[in-house]
């Protein structure tokens, strides 16, 4: 046994309980505001191995986490995923273990991804047209897709959640589909306003757009805002009592909401990240390759924690050492 549990906190009185871990920075996807030219090498890959997951995720329930959020660049480009979630999912006081992927081979993994452990599912899906779709992501697999989330309603999970990124021109023209898709799907469907990284300046110049046009499409057209669940994070959802799914905003340029954070992140190298447009990062991988260094580890992450800042800066158009979240897991 490690540590007694304890809850991570910051010197904002924030609580700590959620790690959103990046197992690789590798991605098969070219979406136009992450990796437009799509995913080159920069440095070796060596990647978390599942023996190293383990440890750190031991290492963060001592210290109080309950849920982990598997990420990437593409996670399921890992042949090894399966064990990852299981590595994920036998550590004793987890009891959410998520992931986000963009959907390419849902289709075929959803059940055995449930049976290894995996509760929750984010599926990208920027758009519900299939050029659309094809223009953003480079990729022409909307049907996969599709197909995939129709096959993870009937497997099991907790909660099946959409992402899709707030674009200026195609997200606005797919509101009315979306509200069509979820009207029998018991799905979230949450929209990201697009956030700039280091490289994607131009692109946020012509595409950003605030989350207010969702919200206005949403009340103008008989949806209302729902309260908000302990660990939901920073999106804000609506129902609507014709539709069985619901669809929500994520607006980090909103008022406060660096305010309700709850995640800390752990690159695919093993560096804690206390803010994802921050600097830098804390190195823990010395630390993962014993058994014998739980307690240290923990002690590490536990005294990183006065390192994190209020707020992001994007405001100030400084998205810290963020070139895309490809690198660190969005
Ligand atoms: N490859 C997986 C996927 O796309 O779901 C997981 C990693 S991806 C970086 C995680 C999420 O971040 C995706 O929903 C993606 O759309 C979103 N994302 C990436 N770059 C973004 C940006 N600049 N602004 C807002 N959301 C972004
Ligand atoms: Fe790949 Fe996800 Fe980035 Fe798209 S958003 S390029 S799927 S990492």
């Amino acid at each position: 046994m490690g540590l007694s549990a304890q809850t991570l906190a910051d010197g904002f009185g924030r609580r700590f309980h959620y790690l959103r871990l990046s197992v690789t920075e590798v991605c098969n996807f070219r979406c136009t505001y992450c990796l437009p030219d799509g995913w080159k090498k920069t440095a070796p890959l060596s990647f978390l191995r599942v023996d190293e997951v383990g440890r750190l995720v031991a290492a963060f329930s001592d210290l109080g986490l309950s849920k982990v959020r598997l990420t990437g660049g593409e996670p399921t480009v890992r042949k090894d995923i399966e064990a990852l979630i299981a590595a994920a999912a036998s550590t004793p006081g987890v009891g959410k273990v998520a992931m986000t992927t963009n959907g390419w081979n849902l289709h075929k993994h959803a059940a055995s991804w449930r049976a290894a452990g995996l509760t929750h599912l984010n599926v990208s899906v920027d758009s519900l047209d299939t050029e659309t779709f094809a223009a953003i992501t480079g990729r022409d697999r909307l049907p996969e897709v599709l197909a995939g989330i129709d096959g993870s309603l009937v497997a099991g999970y907790s909660a099946v959640k959409l992402n899709a990124v707030l674009l200026r021109e195609s997200a606005q023209a797919g509101f009315a589909a979306w509200s069509e898709f979820v009207r029998e799907r018991p799905v979230a469907v949450r929209f990201i306003e697009l956030m700039r990284t280091g490289d994607n300046a131009d692109f946020f110049l012509k595409h950003h757009v605030r989350g207010t046009v969702l919200q206005a499409w949403l009340t103008a057209n008989g949806w209302t805002q729902r309260p908000r669940d302990f660990d939901d994070g920073p999106a804000v959802e609506y129902e609507h009592p014709d539709h069985a799914g619901r669809i929500g905003l994520i607006a980090p340029y909103g008022a406060g909401f660096c305010d309700s954070c709850n995640r800390l992140r752990v690159t695919a190298r093993g560096k804690l990240r206390l803010c994802l447009f921050g600097e830098g990062g804390i190195d823990l991988r010395d630390l993962l390759q014993h058994d014998a260094d739980r307690a240290e580890l923990g002690e590490r992450i536990r005294s990183s924690m006065g390192g994190k800042a209020q707020g992001h800066r994007l405001h100030e158009n400084r998205p810290g050492d963020t070139r895309h979240l490809a690198q660190l897991g969005g």
